[in-house]
């Protein structure tokens, strides 16, 4: 038997990527890459009431977005159904399942009746067949459900990738419906199918699922089927210490995206969010990979925290090549009414992306140079003082017949200070003021450069003509 690592990620698609399915994703994806083994997308469509062809786009979508490629699927549930019938004729043939007429109303007052007795309500099997046991008449037009015959007696135990040794005695345990009456079968039955047919070795998912485990196991042990090991992520808090959840602020993959951070950044977070190598905070994919092991999966629950994931996409942008931001960045400045020139944008974002966190504060910023100045009249006339006037109109004059690199721009102003007997402050800001209508931008020179210099010649003179009316 090959001992490849097979693992998979195998999302509902009934609203958005979340954040924590995407943190598993990440951690089966590295996993099985460490391993130089394979990533499954699973598409667990069973519900489907809730189930929408936008879901599994935005599932795809966010896993392209965040480069967790998979090496096979999507596999859809749902086109997969002759396959479940067929596993469960062969349970109903060998007893590892059976079917239960039990009405909703009925298995109602089973419960209500053993709650009166302080009893926890459980299912009480009326309908499983054992030896010498006489069946209730099958009542008409009630459509069966199919129950799994779990174990009476034992327990089941696994040791658990995150959490280490679990046991639940199986008396705890209720016979589970693996086929609703509709015939369509329920996630913990296809989980185990398709966990078996896909070959996964190593299931990685959130915690909430730790109570299916002991059914899919015991389904598996029916099914003779290899047992994959179980790896159950603690849940990931808000702020408030609060199950992150939509109500909570954002928590899907691709609200992220469209506000500006980059994959690589809510790779590396997320995979920190939950997992640790050393104190190292920052790290690249490929490091990810090389280091990601289950022995420093986190066992308590991860706090979300968007000052540190800003911090670590600052750290990225910074890192980024400016090409490539740029052409993530044009569509939100025409977005915010603005047409750049891709390596004129290029040069904006070298200026100006250090103090930014996000793309959306990029953009903001970078807009400076893609739309009207207007300059406040007050703001003009505060900072305007002048004296220094002649320097201006004297620049304004070196400046029409210039080159207009950063350098160029640097030289003239050093020769005009000189000519002037002026320190560099002192047309630095009203330079600032009139032509970028504000006190404080990036380098001077830089920015002057960037504005081009008919657009500086003409703020120049404008603003000197507006202080003499
Ligand atoms: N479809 C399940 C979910 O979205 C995944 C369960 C699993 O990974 O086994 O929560």
């Amino acid at each position: 038997m090959s001992n490849e690592v097979r693992t998979r990620i195998a999302p509902s698609p009934t609203g958005f990527l979340h954040l924590g399915t995407a943190r598993t994703a990440i951690f089966s994806w590295a996993f099985a890459r460490h391993h130089g083994g394979t990533f499954v997308l699973r598409i667990e469509d069973t519900d489907v009431a809730r189930s929408t062809p936008e879901a599994v786009a935005a599932i795809v979508d966010g896993l392209a977005w965040l480069g967790l490629d998979a090496d096979e699927g999507p596999f859809f549930q749902m086109q997969r159904l002759d396959r479940y019938r067929t596993v469960v004729d062969g349970m109903l043939a060998t007893g590892s399942a059976y079917r239960c007429y039990c009405t909703p109303d009925e298995l109602e007052a089973m419960r209500e009746a053993q709650r009166a007795r302080g009893e926890k309500p459980h299912y009480d099997r009326r309908w499983r067949p054992a030896p010498g046991k006489a069946l209730p008449p099958i009542p008409d037009g009630v459509p069966p459900v199919i129950r799994f015959a779990n174990p009476l007696d034992g327990a089941v135990t696994w040791d658990d990738l995150v959490k280490g040794p679990i046991t639940i005695a199986n008396h705890e345990i209720d016979d589970l419906i693996i086929v609703r009456p509709d015939g369509v079968p329920t996630y913990n039955f296809c989980v185990v199918v398709d966990d078996w047919d896909m070959r996964i070795t190593h299931v990685f998912r959130g915690d909430e699922h730790v109570n299916n485990t002991p059914w899919q196991i015991n389904i598996f042990a029916a099914l003779a089927a290899p047992l994959p090991r179980f790896g159950h992520v603690p849940v990931i808090l808000g702020d408030d210490g609060q199950k992150l959840s939509k109500r909570r602020g954002a928590v899907s993959v691709l609200a992220y995206r469209d506000d500006g951070y980059l994959p690589e950044a809510m790779v590396n977070y997320l995979a920190r969010l939950g997992w640790s190598h050393g104190d190292a905070e920052l790290f690249s994919r490929e490091q990810l990979v090389q280091w990601f092991d289950t022995a420093h999966l986190v066992k308590s629950a991860a706090h979300w925290d968007p000052k540190k994931l800003a911090w670590v996409n600052n750290h990225y942008l910074k890192a980024a090549d400016d090409a490539r931001l740029a052409t993530l960045l044009q569509p939100m400045i025409e977005a915010r009414g603005g047409t750049a020139e891709p390596a004129h944008l290029a040069a904006v974002i070298g200026l100006m992306k250090d103090r930014c966190d996000t793309l959306a504060e990029l953009a903001d910023a970078a807009m400076l140079f893609y739309r009207a100045v207007v300059v406040d009249a007050a703001l003009r006339a505060e900072n305007v003082p002048a004296a220094i006037v002649p320097a201006l109109d004297d620049f304004a004059v070196r400046a029409a017949t210039s080159a207009w690199t950063r350098a160029d721009v640097a030289a003239l102003l050093k020769a005009v200070l000189a000519t002037h007997g002026l320190k560099m402050p002192q047309i630095a800001v009203p330079l600032r003021v009139l032509v970028a209508g504000r006190k404080e931008t990036p380098s001077v020179d830089a920015t002057l450069a960037l504005f081009g210099r008919e657009r500086v010649v003409q703020a120049i003179r404008d603003g000197l003509e507006a202080l003499r009316a």
